[in-house]
């Protein structure tokens, strides 16, 4: 079975497509390379033994995405992983997240439900909860004020398919809201490649680590908390790419109890920013150089998932822990100095 994989060279698509075509789908992926790198295709050939098809261009440019459903009339399904997801570049420039995120979005759904394929998988975000009243943050817990137009591109993304799914019946579709995903391939083939400075916890852990940064500062530590920093849900990103292919599955199999659902993909556990700094100390045996500095803007108190209803549906659940995340992390930063 066929495959689109939109955003597959990037950091949870590639680990996405490695764990399909370990399944034996046929992946077929479009990329612009814009928050990617081509070399990624080779670290998906070495792991699995099979190099998909890839597409490079601009899911913004209609008429290429419309010659591509011309040409492809046997895909299966599509994960759509490809959007610009940088909060504070959101903040600056938010007509391109709108374009980037919204556009693309819309032209893709228009050709799906055009060429009459059914099943379809958006990336979406925990961010989508803001500060939520309980924790664990269930499905059903609000959906608040977005932070940031790039929050803003996420809810307003699931709306648009909860509307598609209600005018065409054979549409299905699944938003998987992810929390914190971290860690790399236990290979090392693939990994997280922040450009620049990264915006994130772990890969800003492992650069410090790794001497490219000089400190790690840690946003706050009076917050309302066990030790005063934030507390997040970090999933390894192999637990989280395997969730992709079990979704996907409950599509194919038409185990779908509506057709549009939505499941948090978590491991269910919250952990500290200091809890972090201190077990990647642990599993690399090394210190990491912090200090501790004002609170980031936009940052909420405290987010874990509740996952029970993606064991009871899905039938899916998290099996690698923060050290195997922290640990894959560091493998793949080491792996990256050898060759960059
Ligand atoms: N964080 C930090 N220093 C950094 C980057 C992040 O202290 O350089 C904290 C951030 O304030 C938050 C947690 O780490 O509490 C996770 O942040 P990240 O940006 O990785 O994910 P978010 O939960 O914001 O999507």
């Amino acid at each position: 079975m066929k495959i689109l994989v939109t955003g597959g060279l990037g950091f949870i698509g590639s680990h996405t497509v490695v764990e399909l075509q370990q399944k034996n789908y046929e992946v077929v992926i479009i990329d612009n390379l814009s928050n990617s790198s081509i070399d990624v295709l080779s670290g998906i050939e070495k792991i699995t033994g099979k190099t998909p098809e890839f597409h490079n261009f601009d899911l913004c440019e209609r008429e290429k995405v419309n010659q591509f459903f011309k040409n492809h009339q046997d895909l299966s399904g599509i994960i759509h992983f490809a959007a610009s997801k940088a909060v504070g570049e959101s903040v600056e420039n938010p007509l391109l997240y709108y374009e980037n995120n919204i556009n693309t979005l819309v032209y893709l759904l228009k050709a799906q439900t055009q060429f009459q394929q059914a099943n379809f998988i958006f990336s979406s975000s925990c961010t989508v909860y803001g500060e939520a009243d309980k924790l664990p943050i269930t499905e059903d817990a609000p959906v608040k004020q977005a932070e940031s137009p790039y929050g803003n591109t996420k809810q307003i993304g699931e709306e648009i398919i909860r509307d598609t799914a209600k005018t065409y019946s054979h549409f299905k579709a699944i938003a998987l809201r992810y929390f914190n995903p971290i860690g790399a391939h236990e290979s090392a083939e693939i990994g997280e490649l922040p450009i620049g400075t990264p915006q994130n916890l772990v890969p800003y852990i492992t650069q410090t680590a790794a001497g490219i940064r000089n400190e790690l500062s840690i946003f706050g530590d009076d917050y309302p908390t066990v030790d005063g920093t934030c507390i997040r849900d970090y999933i390894h990103v192999v637990d989280l790419a395997k969730a992709h292919v079990v979704a996907l599955e409950r599509q194919l199999q038409d185990s779908c109890k509506t057709n549009f659902e939505v499941f948090n993909l978590g491991t269910g556990k919250g952990s500290s920013v200091k809890e972090v700094v201190q077990t990647f100390e642990r599993v690399t045996n090394q210190e990491l150089p912090h200090k501790i500095v004002s609170r980031r803007e936009g940052d909420v108190v405290a987010a874990y998932a509740d996952t029970q209803k993606a064991k009871n549906e899905l039938g899916w659940a998290t099996k690698l822990t923060l050290d195997d995340a922290l640990a894959s992390a560091w493998k793949w930063q080491l792996k990256l100095r050898q060759t960059h």
